[in-house]
């Protein structure tokens, strides 16, 4: 189908992505089409071995040593584009650079080795809405729109892949993941700038980072240390101390409206579990969802930064 200028929905270990053939400018489109996404805002290319990667992007020592040791992983990476590939030019939206990344899923990746081409693929949803990490999350959201789903399980990762840009003198992080801007200073010994808090409305020029997105219907209240009347709790850790305001506990909830990402305080756990909790709790329309507060460390980062744009969209 892929072959033929199909879209289709694929499972990889961050979200649910959707798929086409990054050479087929046609295909692409639809993409785009599918997801309301602003035709500025380019689109990650998966690859199924670094052979592939290698001939779309033009690879530095950096990229090599991350590929060798994340790969295939949650980590993207932005390279110069290698303009005689082939890659349609809406996929980078007329950029001169790619971000590119190899999945860790072996469906994926054997659908792309058997197309032969590489597959640009942005999350599985309508533009700006909460990602997909289970199939049903792609039927809700564009089930009407795209051609064939792929399932492969709920994403172990859960959330979308690290973004790291390499086309500078210094690594610049575009976007935070589960790999952290820590663990790859350590790696390649030379520090990285964190660009993950730039925030923009419109046409960048280095773009990745839309202020309004992942955003659920109901509303968000970040750093809940007690519960309004009717509102859902989305917690993290021990919940021993939290209470209902004007009277009662978070026992006291109905089942509907309590999901805990973590009882242990996981991070990774709370990663996997983000955005499926989220779609659960968005689904019962209580006026607001409380959050609690997640540490800003490691995964929390990331885990933070979809949230607090969560809250800014909602
Ligand atoms: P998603 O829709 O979740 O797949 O998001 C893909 C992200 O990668 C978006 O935030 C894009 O802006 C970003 N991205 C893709 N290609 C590039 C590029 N060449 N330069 C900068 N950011 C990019
Ligand atoms: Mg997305």
């Amino acid at each position: 189908m892929l072959a033929d200028g199909q879209i289709a929905a694929l499972p990889t270990e961050t979200v649910y992505g959707l798929g086409a053939d990054a050479t087929n400018k046609n295909a692409v489109d639809k993409i785009f089409k599918a997801k309301g996404r602003p035709d500025f805002n380019p689109l990650i290319v998966h690859v199924s071995d670094i052979q592939m990667a290698r001939k779309i992007a033009e690879f530095n020592p950096t990229a090599e040593l991350l590929a060798q040791t994340y790969w295939p992983g949650p980590l993207t990476f932005i390279l110069p584009l290698n303009i005689n590939a082939g890659i349609a030019p809406n996929v980078t939206a007329g950029l001169k650079t790619i971000g590119v990344r190899m999945p860790a899923s072996d469906v994926t990746r054997n659908i792309i080795k058997h197309l032969g081409q590489p597959v640009a693929a942005p999350s599985a949803n309508a533009s700006g809405r909460l990602s997909p990490t289970k199939p049903e999350h792609v039927v809700a959201s564009l089930g009407d729109k795209i051609d064939v789903i792929v399932t492969g399980g709920k994403s172990a990762v859960g959330l979308e892949s690290t973004i790291i840009d390499l086309t500078g003198d210094q690594p610049a992080l575009l976007r935070a993941g589960f790999v952290t801007g820590d663990a790859i200073e350590r790696l390649i010994g030379q520090s990285v700038q964190d660009n993950t808090k730039q925030k923009t409305e419109d046409a960048p020029t280095a773009p990745g980072q839309l202020l309004k997105h992942y955003a659920p219907k109901t509303k968000l209240r970040l750093n809940a240390v007690d519960i309004e009347k009717g509102e859902a709790l989305l917690a993290f850790g021990s919940v021993k101390f939290m209470g209902i305001k004007g009277g009662g506990h978070v026992r006291d909830l109905p089942i509907s409206h309590y999901m805990n990402l973590s009882e242990t305080g996981d991070l990774a756990e709370g990663a996997s579990n983000l955005f499926s909790m989220l779609h659960a709790l968005d689904q019962i329309k209580a006026p607001s969802i409380a959050v609690m507060n997640i540490p800003d460390t490691g995964i929390g980062r990331a885990i933070n930064d979809r949230l607090t744009r969560a809250a800014e969209s909602a």
